[in-house]
């Protein structure tokens, strides 16, 4: 597909999105890169997302003018998760969200062009950023039932009852106590969080937030699916290194286990060994 038809179809998201290369992002465009989709609609391999944090040549940016409204969002949802602590902004849905806003002066009630900014880039179609994988969330206010839910014994971490609970059990009574859950439901509200943070960082770049991080609404960690790590590794649990471990090792060597961004995936998503996909969801 034509770059030019590519942009046509953005649709209704063109009206926010811009995807130019002449922005302040032009020095650091990485010449490898090549068209996502090939010819004839068939993709290739998606080489944006072997380097997902270098800016690429077809890359989608949010515009210059959103871009005091992305930070403003940002900081405020920051604001937001401090004040109801990690645990809870996790599971938050969007009208608590704003009821939170409305009523602690240090957070703020969201202006009206951050409420725009948030249904745009919920409701876009991520393809257009070069994200391929399916929404399982639709509905921007749709709240997480705590019911649904099980907090994870010494973690603020929570799991859906049924499949993703019995999963993470199977994977613990296999690998014992160096297998940690690093990252377990996160509703609209946090993943817009972490999406808006990775596009702040990076000028506005949105294809380049989303090869690390599903767009809201695209995030299966909305209904299942999990992070695990190795016990004290921190941040390096979300690295490449965590595919060295002996723990993914042995993880690969169960043969129940499936990771939803395997290595070389078609949906323009870096590879995530840490990531479980959990069936059914
Ligand atoms: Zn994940």
């Amino acid at each position: 597909m034509h770059r030019r038809e590519f942009l046509r179809n953005l649709g209704a998201a063109a009206l926010l999105l811009h995807g130019t290369t002449a922005s302040a992002a032009a020095d650091e465009l990485d010449e490898t890169s090549t068209d996502p989709q090939g010819d004839g609609g068939v993709r290739d391999q998606l080489p944006q997302a072997g380097s997902p944090d270098r800016h690429h040549a077809t890359d989608i940016f949010l515009e210059a003018a959103q871009w005091p409204v992305l930070q403003r969002l940002q900081q405020r949802l920051g604001r937001v998760q401090q004040v109801v602590g990690h645990g809870n902004f996790a599971l938050l849905g969007v009208d608590a969200m704003r009821r939170y806003a409305r009523n602690f002066s240090q957070i703020g009630e969201l202006a009206p062009d951050e409420l725009a900014l948030l249904e745009q880039l919920f409701y876009a179609d991520a393809s257009g950023y070069g994200f391929y994988g399916e929404k399982p969330l639709h509905s921007l206010t749709a709240a997480i039932d705590g019911r649904a839910l099980l907090r994870q014994p010494g973690s603020s971490q929570y799991l859906f009852k049924g499949e993703a609970q019995r999963l993470y059990l199977q994977i613990q009574q296999a690998l014992g106590a160096e297998l940690v859950l690093t990252s377990g439901v996160r509703g609209v509200v946090k993943q817009m969080h972490l999406f808006l943070t990775k596009a702040a960082a990076f000028d506005g770049n949105l294809s380049l937030a989303s090869r690390s991080l599903a767009p809201p609404g695209y995030s299966f960690h909305g209904v299942g699916d999990f992070d695990v790590g190795k016990r004290g590794w921190g941040a390096r649990n979300f690295s490449a290194e965590f595919a060295d471990t002996e723990e993914f090792r042995r993880l690969q060597e169960l043969g129940f286990v499936t990771m939803r961004y395997p290595q070389d995936n078609r949906l323009g998503v870096r590879y995530e060994p840490w990531h479980i996909k959990v069936r059914g969801v």
